[in-house]
């Protein structure tokens, strides 16, 4: 039985954890990474949930604040896009529609980062969201 890397996103042996590796789910090989680029995919992870998440709370709002001023740009830009969404939408629920109804531009940058992903189960075909409206 291996065990899950949520950095690099293997399945590894046991073997390539350490104690504190295997708590926090980082194999050996990505725990010697620089810690830029763990700090990268971790909030990238994050704000991509946020998403996912059916309600983006008032908290994960002053989070998304924060994010906005990392200083690696495209986690800036991510934390960017999520935040105005949940200023605007913060419930899940219809928020492509909604998007597609009020702020098109904003459902194209959802699209050209990938955070569109986040909302595969709810409707993945952007085109046909459009096309509805
Ligand atoms: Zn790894």
């Amino acid at each position: 039985m291996g065990h899950w890397c949520r950095i690099c996103r293997n399945i590894k042996p046991n073997e390539k954890f350490s104690g504190k590796g295997h708590k926090n789910h980082i194999c050996r090989d990505c725990s010697r990474k620089p810690k830029e680029e763990i700090e990268e995919i971790e909030h990238k992870d994050e704000i991509f949930n946020y998403l996912k998440q059916s309600n983006i709370s008032k908290k994960n709002i002053s989070r998304l604040q924060n994010l906005v001023c990392s200083h690696n740009k495209q986690v800036a830009e991510m934390a960017e896009i999520v935040l105005e969404i949940a200023l605007i939408k913060p419930h899940k629920k219809r928020r492509l529609k909604f998007l597609a109804k009020e702020n098109r531009e904003l459902l194209s940058k959802l699209e050209k980062t990938g955070l569109i992903m986040a909302h595969r189960w709810e409707n993945s075909n952007v085109c046909t969201i459009l096309a509805a409206y």
